[in-house]
């Protein structure tokens, strides 16, 4: 498959909040047989390209939606990629003149946004979920494209991911150099203040000696205060500026790290309270539950298995750290869900539904 040049993919890379917009439609990835597997994606333009790299090899069939141009856990939390673009792409595409296959391989980040059993209904394709992760994707296809691992079902945040995700984060805080020519030293200080903060925090994500991203980032701001009080450097800007500077950046990539997910994990009111990034939402499964496991195939970070005597009933492990992508409530088919979270933080994910809407 042919690459955008290179300065497209760095302008992709350092603009990765963006919306990049690829053309929506179904790709022959290959020469597909008209039983090969349909896959498909949102129209995120680097995520389409990337993906048509790990699919070089394979003969399937791409069905690439309007996603509005961002990628699909995103677009699936905001209503932006659902079971109704989906629909009106199977019918734009004419695929059902294509293909034989009445299934559709879709990744679980996903899940929020599509009802499966609406899909199947008006659309007339049944859904599979593939792998969380695109490295996992030649694998799973191997593997006949039909199971995974239970480890393809979690989302992962690998070195090459989060090194692309400081880069997008640099491009974010570009602006600052904007003062340049007022205050040079401050906003160059600032800038590698920033730097700091986004590579330390992302590249040292797993020896940084504290659970939550926000407490990583701030223990190199601590790191930075210390080496400073020590060196004293003396490069025309006080040292207390100096100090004031490089605590405001760290503080300010702290903020953004409270809210690491597409989904946002909690509050800063509840950060600076607790000390921690813990998710306001709760899941518990309520007496309607009878362990049909939609839960476990679309939770991202795995917190629900199968456990009892015969292995047949679903339970949860708070400890595997929800993210608050709520797939598992848009999956269920009995709502048997509640939040016991504690904590309103504005929007639906934190609503306390066991004590403020069911009688004692
Ligand atoms: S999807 Fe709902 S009913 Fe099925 S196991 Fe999960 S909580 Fe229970
Ligand atoms: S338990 Fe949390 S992370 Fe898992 S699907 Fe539900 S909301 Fe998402």
């Amino acid at each position: 498959m042919k690459q955008s040049p290179l300065h497209i993919r760095l302008y992709w890379l350092l603009h990765r909040y963006n919306p990049f917009r690829a053309e929506v439609g179904l790709r022959a990835i290959g020469n597909p047989t008209p039983d090969a597997p349909v896959l498909v994606s949102g129209n995120y333009a680097p995520v389409v390209e990337e993906l048509e790299q790990v699919l070089n090899g394979f003969d399937v069939w791409l069905l690439v939606v309007d996603s509005a141009g961002i990628n699909v856990w995103c677009a699936a939390g905001v209503g932006d990629f659902s079971e109704h673009k989906i629909i009106d792409t199977l019918v734009a595409t004419r695929i059902s003149e294509k293909v034989t296959t009445r299934r559709l391989i879709i990744s679980p980040l996903a899940a929020v946004g599509i009802d499966r059993d609406r899909l199947r209904r008006d659309g007339g394709f049944d859904v599979i979920w593939g792998p969380a992760h695109l490295d996992d994707l030649p694998a799973f296809l191997r593997g006949g494209g039909t199971t995974r691992t239970p480890q393809m079902r979690l989302a992962r945040f690998p070195l090459r991911d989060r090194f692309q995700q400081a880069i997008g984060i640099m491009g974010v805080f570009a602006f600052s150099l904007l003062l340049i020519p007022w205050h040079r030293r401050e906003a160059l200080w600032f800038y590698a203040s920033i730097a700091h903060a986004v590579f330390g925090t992302m590249l040292g994500y797993e020896l940084l000696p504290a659970k939550y991203p926000a407490n990583k980032t701030m223990l190199l701001a601590a790191a930075q205060a210390a080496i400073l009080l020590i060196t004293r450097p003396n490069h025309g800007m006080p040292l207390r500026r100096r100090l004031f500077i490089g605590f405001a950046a760290h503080l300010l990539i702290a903020f953004d790290m409270i809210g690491s997910t597409p989904f946002y994990k909690t509050t800063i009111a509840h950060w600076l309270s607790t000390g921690n990034n813990e998710s306001l939402f709760q899941p518990n499964l309520g007496d309607k539950c009878n362990s049909c496991g939609r839960c476990i195939e679309v939770c991202p970070k795995g917190l629900f298995s199968r456990a009892g005597e015969d292995s047949r009933r679903v339970v949860i492990d708070h400890s595997k750290g929800c993210c608050e992508c709520l797939a598992c409530i848009k999956q269920c088919p009995r709502e048997a869900i509640d939040n016991i979270g504690r904590g309103w933080k504005d929007d639906i994910k934190s609503l306390d539904t066991v004590s403020r809407f069911r009688p004692a």
